[in-house]
């Protein structure tokens, strides 16, 4: 893998090399939360399902973010599995090679993976290992690809690590395969993970539509499918921030014209469907999808009827990051939810002006994280909600605040107009819960005269 370079850390939007504006936040000194970028390359790989993850480093690293997500699969579970190399203080001391060696020797003979993708750490990277050599030359050996991630946890924030990731993908899988049959109206989802299963519901609109998914980068995805994106007609990439550098690679490369787009809501769902279909540029397509969103969106109006009767006028903090900043505004907002709060830590100079562009001027921009920032937003704005990362929770229920997950730890999918339908009824079940009740009355023994004192 080539060598990170000074500018290519500060890269704007974590993907061109010529930043413009304000680069993707960089960690502070002493800043956990977040993920370090080994953890983005994970992220980003993982879902690669029949693939093997092997982590060259101490297995706290591997142990840190394991099973965290919600990624999920619809076959193999090789992915899940959490192989590390277990570095010790001797490995240290008189380097790891060999360790890593025998580890790829290993799950080569045990799994008989389609591929292993081997992440560097930052004892890795401060020790000198060769990982590409070894990578090389096991590769050679066992005649299966072996993946070298170069993307130690010092290096930057978890957003390069996702980029770093795409990085690896362009340099050693994507263009190493053909597809079985020639699709000619082939797209590929890029920074699509399949949280709680939203890929699948993406998949069953596109195939609706008639437009095949060529390949899943990375949601649910198989490794054979990966190296032949390629071959795709056009590229959409759902997250803004983590493979924006990717498709421009790819359309650099090959030729492969590319969009950003959000499923979130109905408007963004129909606008990504039509997008797709615009540069697939087929007028039956086109036809194809215009019944198939309008038929969808009727639908819809029709079945979110109840959920916007108790939603409408209700106010909502917003914090999370990244692409979710802006496009589960939109689908707030298609709800008649007002955002009166929303949190831009995360967001790129790009994110914070989409965000401008769906709020209000009253609602107020929460720059910094921590839930006791939130709070405060939420009791001085009078929310009825709070949207955000499952880290937050304990201290929205302590608060008696109701509270919905958006992060990628949740178990419920939102994207498309299925999603959107769930996550009125979340939000309904979360605000009209019995238990605000009961939890803000006054405790039994609290109430006069119930016991002898
Ligand atoms: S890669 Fe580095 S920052 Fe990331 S978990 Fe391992 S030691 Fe920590």
């Amino acid at each position: 893998m080539e060598p990170i370079r000074k500018e290519e850390l500060d890269d704007q939007a974590c993907g061109s090399l010529a930043p413009k504006s304000k680069p993707c936040p960089r960690p502070k000194p002493g800043e956990a939360a977040g993920g370090c970028s080994f953890d983005g390359a994970q992220i980003t790989l993982l879902p690669i399902m029949d693939a093997a993850h092997l982590v060259h480093g101490p297995v706290a690293c591997a142990g840190n973010s394991w099973e965290s997500r919600g990624s999920l699969s619809s076959g193999p579970s090789l992915s899940q599995y959490g192989f590390a190399t277990d570095l010790s203080n001797n490995d240290i001391i008189f380097g790891g090679e060999k360790k890593l060696k025998d580890s790829i020797d290993y799950i080569a003979g045990r799994f008989a993976p389609p591929a292993i993708f081997v992440y560097s750490t930052c004892v890795t990277a401060l020790i000198g290992e060769d990982m590409d050599a070894v990578c090389k030359e096991a590769s050679d050996r066992l005649a299966i690809p072996i993946v070298p991630v170069n993307s130690p946890g010092f290096v930057g924030s978890k957003n390069l690590g996702n980029r770093l990731a795409g990085d690896a993908l362009l340099q050693y899988v994507i263009g190493t395969g053909e597809p079985e049959q020639e699709t000619p109206l082939g797209v590929n989802l890029i920074g699509e993970y399949n949280i709680a299963g939203e890929m699948w519901d993406i998949e069953k609109l596109m195939n609706q539509a008639g437009i095949t998914l060529l390949s899943r980068i990375t949601g649910d995805a198989r490794y054979k499918e990966i190296t032949w994106a390629h071959r795709a007609k056009a590229n959409m990439v759902v997250c803004s921030r983590a493979l924006l550098g990717l498709a421009k690679q790819m359309e650099s490369k090959y030729g492969i014209p590319y969009f950003e787009g959000s499923f979130y809501g109905a408007k963004e769902t129909t606008y990504s469907l039509r997008q797709m279909a615009f540069l697939l540029n087929d007028r039956e397509m086109e036809r194809r999808v215009d019944r198939l969103t309008e038929r969808e969106e009727n639908r819809l109006a029709h079945d979110l009827r109840p959920y916007r009767k108790i939603l409408k006028g209700k106010k909502a903090v917003l914090y999370t990051g990244g692409v979710k900043s802006w496009s589960v505004i939109s689908a707030l907002k298609e709800l008649g939810i007002q955002v009166v709060g929303v949190g831009t830590n995360k967001s790129s100079d790009e994110d914070v002006q989409r965000i401008a562009d769906r709020v209000g001027d009253d609602t107020e921009y929460i720059p910094e994280g921590g839930a006791s920032r939130i709070i405060k937003t939420v009791k001085e704005r009078k929310a009825d909600i709070m949207i955000a990362g499952g880290r937050n929770m304990y201290v929205a229920m302590k608060e008696q605040i109701p509270f919905v997950d958006i992060n990628q730890e949740r178990h419920k999918a939102y994207a498309g107009y299925e999603g959107l339908l769930r996550l009125a009824k979340e939000l309904v079940d979360s605000m009209v819960n019995p238990i605000w009740k009961l939890a803000s009355s006054p405790a039994p023994w609290d109430k006069e005269g119930n016991y002898d004192r």
